[in-house]
């Protein structure tokens, strides 16, 4: 091995497995002379080997978005306009398709959320698996097919010597989603981006496949971005939380800071949205909540429609004339929490943001 080889491998060593900086993802408007819409605006984190970053927040929020942009799997009428997104020391916005294609699939995977889209309708679930085997890792077809049974047994395949012969469509979606996971599984990456995963799940094999992913983390050092708007998965998995609107990182903070002390009023109407286990009476046994749900009012805005100021400011509780008038900056609170809002700027905490 000569010295520039070690050099490298040492400072590969040293790189986190993903550094993204500064990632702005802007998409043209059906009128090219319109401004371009943004729907990633500066998002920076990393992650760790072995550790799991959570995405989090209301569909349209730039989840999705930051995790294509990672895979370099950007729609065409969208682009890294800003920033960086280093994976194993190489900016993957930097690569030519041709390099993105021998990484893809293989060091690292994303699980898509819509399983029978992601699926191709045409080919059995078997070759479709066997492919990436083949592809990636130069197995033969007997070696291919054995691997395959062997990962859909992990994912909790019932019977997968019969059930490799299946097409997409003659699968539930559960076992669907189960089929793409090993899919993604199948080169044991070191990145794992998964997107609502275990949406389509039942409880039992949600809990089998986040125990899978968190295998995979021991016992390999695979990382994970995880995108889920499930808070009881984010307490139970994050090692770090993004919370995300219209673009934006609102807040982030390790798990464990983020739950006992939110600071954002999204966070806090996120968390206070969750429901509770339903409550017993003592004299009927029949489960009845008590309480209404609470909800956050109104919706996401369009990324054409993001209001000036805090994007946030017409559904928060806590808006201040200054809300509408600027953007606050994403600043850090305390050591790794970091918060969006004009209530922390200066560090200057309001009482009733504690609530
Ligand atoms: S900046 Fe203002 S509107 Fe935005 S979250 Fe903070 S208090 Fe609410």
């Amino acid at each position: 091995m000569d010295a520039s080889h070690t050099r490298q491998s040492h400072a590969r060593k040293e790189a986190p497995l993903l550094a993204v900086s500064g990632l702005t993802v802007q998409f043209h408007a059906r009128d090219r002379n319109a401004p371009r819409l943004t729907a990633v605006n500066d998002v920076s984190f990393t992650l760790e080997s072995g550790k799991t970053v959570c995405l989090v927040g209301e569909s349209g929020c730039g989840k999705t978005m930051t995790a294509l942009a990672i895979m370099g799997l950007l729609p065409n009428s969208g682009a890294v306009t800003a920033g960086s997104i280093y994976f194993e020391g190489h900016d993957v916005t930097k690569m030519t398709e041709k390099e993105l294609q021998t990484i893809r699939g293989c060091r690292m995977a994303m699980i898509f959320q819509e399983p029978m889209t992601a699926l191709n309708p045409v080919l059995r679930i078997g070759d479709q698996i066997s492919e990436v085997l083949r592809l990636h890792k130069g197995l033969s077809k007997k070696q291919s097919r054995a691997a395959t049974l062997s990962l859909l047994r992990q994912v909790g395949i019932p019977a997968p010597e019969a059930r490799i012969m299946d097409f997409p469509h003659q699968m539930s979606g559960g076992m669907r989603q189960r089929a793409l996971i090993a899919m993604a599984l199948a080169c044991s990456p070191q990145l794992i981006i998964a997107d609502e995963p275990t949406t389509a799940l039942d409880v039992t094999i949600q809990r089998q496949i986040l125990d899978l992913l968190g295998n995979l983390g021991k016992k390999y050092g695979t990382g994970t971005v995880l995108i889920t708007h499930d808070l009881g998965i984010v307490a139970e998995v994050a090692d770090t939380v993004l919370i995300m609107y219209a673009g934006y990182v609102m807040e982030q903070a390790d798990a464990a800071c983020l739950f006992t002390r939110p600071l954002h009023p999204y966070t806090q109407g996120l968390i206070q949205s969750r429901p509770a286990l339903p409550l017993c009476t003592e004299q009927n046994s029949v489960p009845r909540r008590k309480t209404r749900l609470n909800a956050i009012p109104g919706v996401v805005p369009s990324l054409g429609n993001i209001p000036k100021g805090c994007a946030f400011h017409e559904r928060c509780p806590k808006a201040m004339p200054v809300c509408v008038a600027a953007l606050p900056p994403l600043v850090v609170h305390t050591q790794g929490h970091c918060v969006r809002c004009w209530l922390f700027h200066n560090h200057r905490e309001t009482p009733d943001a504690r609530a």
